[in-house]
């Protein structure tokens, strides 16, 4: 038994990856669904390997040891990570394209890894297992399937804890959180054999998660009684940015634009999203966001923005190009920074006065190894206003009250608030933001 990893669970700070389950070599933890989404149920039996802790996100991955065992040096810039290079595009497939979150070159990539014998199967996040509103880490062995799993699943989804179910023998691609890309790698240096059957990582840039409670809110804002069960959920339907799409027994069917349900975060925000450092998926061979800026969305359909971080994933992506299976064209990288610039604060600051908040209140908190160089004082007091927002936003309360508020209302002010906030924090978000440099801990 792990007492630190106990201690997390306890202290609702456990990133929900899944790795402590699949490492237990006693095989009886698992991870449980709560109200909170999957979380690790560890036996009284487990006996985990000597590197748990290090395996650990919410413990904290040492980052620059990891950077130095992957890519074997640091990065250059700690803000994108290590990069191959930078692009902007979509898929090619008008039906992928529009599937998927932004331009489905997740997707379109796996498909491409699959129909090409580089992979047996790709072990993706689905919604709707075991129920409409839940999603499970799943194993796809088709086309169909990959694109049956497209979209983004804003809800904790355990990547991890699948890996001791699969075959050591076959070869495989994963869709992992940054934290989940992270802890996986840790696993593949030391070795555990499993995860030295994933050859590839795709992964989001992750902002932030909801806690699967905030569904339940949003359907009582809509006036939908408890027991009209909902029959499907998409996160991310139709044109591009997308809405939330959810269908109910009762035929009804309930759409918010993405940038309407957004109102739910600052009620329901995971501790991940407000603890994890990684935004652009550090530590995947593929990291593709929407390529959020003026001319894309003007332009519509879907754009993501494309990171390779390996040559591999580098040699797979010329190929797809070549092929034309994929638009991209290449994007300096300080540009595509720019596009994701108030996120990156975000994280690469905000995570970094967070944790050192709750360190100094005497609860766990990950330490990645790093901590920036200069953060301006100014910073701290916005960081003071965003964690009193996340703080009052997580009351019972104000989760009562705002499951009150029908979301045609709350939505649209949402948004205003949301732009206006960026707009005034934008100075001091943005500034000293272009020369984040850090500190490695010895
Ligand atoms: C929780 C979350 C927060 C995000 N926040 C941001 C943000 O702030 N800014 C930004 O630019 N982009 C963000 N993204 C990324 C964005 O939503 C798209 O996922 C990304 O642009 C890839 O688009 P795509 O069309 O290529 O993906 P698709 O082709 O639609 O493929 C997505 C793949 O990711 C897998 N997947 C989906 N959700 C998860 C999950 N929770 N865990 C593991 N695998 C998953 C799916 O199974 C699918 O295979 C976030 C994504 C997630 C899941």
């Amino acid at each position: 038994m792990s007492e630190d990893i106990e201690k997390i669970i306890k202290e609702g700070c456990c990133s929900q990856c899944g790795s402590c389950v699949a490492l237990d070599h006693s095989g009886e933890s698992f991870m449980v669904d709560t109200k909170y989404g999957p979380l690790p149920k560890l036996s009284d039996k487990s006996n985990f390997p000597s590197y748990i802790n290090d395996a650990c996100p919410s413990i904290g991955i040492n980052y620059p040891d990891l950077y130095k065992y992957f890519y074997k040096s640091l990065p250059s810039n700690w803000l994108l990570g290590s990069i191959k290079n930078v692009r902007t595009g979509f898929s090619s497939k008008s039906e992928i394209r529009k599937k998927g979150a932004s331009g489905g070159v997740i997707t379109q990539t796996l498909i491409y890894l699959l129909e090409n014998n580089y992979i047996d199967g790709a072990i993706l996040a689905k919604q709707g297992v075991p129920t409409p509103e839940k999603a499970r880490a799943y194993i796809a062995r088709t086309v169909d399937e990959i694109i049956d799993c497209s979209q983004s699943i804003y809800i904790p989804v355990s990547m991890l804890d699948i890996l001791r179910d699969i075959n050591p023998n076959e070869k495989y691609a994963i869709t992992c959180l940054p934290d989940q890309s992270a802890s996986l790698r840790v696993l593949q240096k030391n070795k555990y054999l499993p995860a030295l059957s994933i050859k590839y990582v795709l992964g989001p840039y992750t902002g932030t998660a909801i806690y699967p409670e905030a569904i339940r809110s949003f359907l009582r804002s809509k006036n939908v009684k408890f027991n009209d069960r909902i029959t499907n959920l998409k996160w991310r339907a139709g044109e591009w940015p997308g809405y939330l799409e959810i269908k109910l027994q009762s035929g009804r069917i309930i759409r918010s634009p993405k940038v309407y349900y957004n109102y739910l975060i600052p009620f329901f925000i995971t501790n991940t999203s407000l603890q994890s450092m990684d935004f652009v998926n550090e530590f995947a061979d593929l990291a593709v966001g929407d390529a959020w800026s003026p001319k894309f969305e003007n332009l519509g359909g879907g754009h993501s923005v494309v990171v390779t971080r390996t040559q591999k994933m580098e040699k797979i992506i010329l190929e797809m190009i070549s092929k034309d299976l994929l638009i991209l064209t290449e994007e300096s990288p300080f540009k595509a920074l720019d596009m994701h610039g108030h996120m990156l604060d975000f994280k690469k600051r905000g995570s970094f006065i967070r944790n050192k908040f709750k360190k100094m209140l005497g609860f766990k908190s990950p330490d990645n190894g790093y901590y920036p160089i200069k953060i301006p004082i100014t910073r701290y007091f916005v960081e003071i206003v965003i964690t009193s927002i996340f703080l009052f936003g997580k009351l019972p309360i104000s989760r009562w009250l705002i499951s009150k508020f029908p979301e045609s209302l709350i939505g649209p002010i949402f948004n205003n608030l949301r732009l206006f906030w960026k707009k005034i924090s934008r100075p001091t978000k943005r500034k000293g933001l272009s020369d984040y440099k850090v500190i490695c801990n010895k």
